[in-house]
């Protein structure tokens, strides 16, 4: 599975819509301090089904909606759309009848979030584990926050082991056998 278009509107400090593609290779992401560098990793995982504000940097998770600028009102939803290129037909069998997969995420103030794969409504768990199996998960080190690597070092040895089974793809196996014993 192969990222190849990322697209904001209204997300953090993203108020007007934002087109980006994301070419083969290496993607880097350059800019001045404050310019919204983390607001697109954020969007990232946040399209990928990150549950957790505090992930965000927010205390709420309406706080990844626009809040307002001296001369813009704030926005009263936030969408961002993730483009992954399946031509190779990776994707997981419910999400597997097309060359390219849309999956958007989308909040409204007071309303809350929802997600769509291709235009169907869909569940967050199943977005969730459709990138949990990719082993490129919300929580995945993959995507590694600014700090982060201090945490890793830093970490007890059990938490330290989620981090692992998350890059050896694992997590959704562990999610599953959670909710299996819950059962
Ligand atoms: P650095 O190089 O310092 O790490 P950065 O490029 O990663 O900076 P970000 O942290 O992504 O920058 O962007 C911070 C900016 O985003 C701040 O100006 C902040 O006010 C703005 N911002 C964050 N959340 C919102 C929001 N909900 N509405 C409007 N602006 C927001
Ligand atoms: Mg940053």
């Amino acid at each position: 599975m192969r990222f190849s278009k990322l697209k904001l509107n209204g997300f953090k400090s993203f108020v007007d819509p934002t087109d980006l593609t994301i070419a083969d290779g290496l993607t880097g992401v350059v800019g001045p301090n404050g310019c919204g560098k983390s607001n697109l990793l954020e969007a990232l995982r946040w399209v990928m089904g990150e549950t957790r504000p505090k992930a965000m940097r927010g205390g709420g998770m309406e706080d990844v909606i626009f809040a307002g600028a001296s001369s813009r009102p704030a926005r009263n939803f936030a969408e961002v759309s993730l483009t992954i290129d399946n031509q190779d037909r990776l994707a997981p069998a419910a999400f597997n009848d097309q060359d390219q997969l849309e999956i958007i995420r989308r909040i409204t103030r007071d309303v809350g979030s929802a997600f769509k794969a291709n235009g169907k409504d869909t569940r967050a768990r199943d977005v969730q584990m459709l990138f949990a199996d990719a082993s490129t998960g919300a929580h995945s080190p993959s995507l590694v926050r600014q700090g982060q690597i201090a945490e890793l070092i830093n970490a007890k040895p059990k938490a330290r082991r989620r981090i692992l089974e998350e890059a050896a793809g694992i997590s959704g196996l562990y999610q599953r056998r959670h909710e299996a014993e819950l059962k």
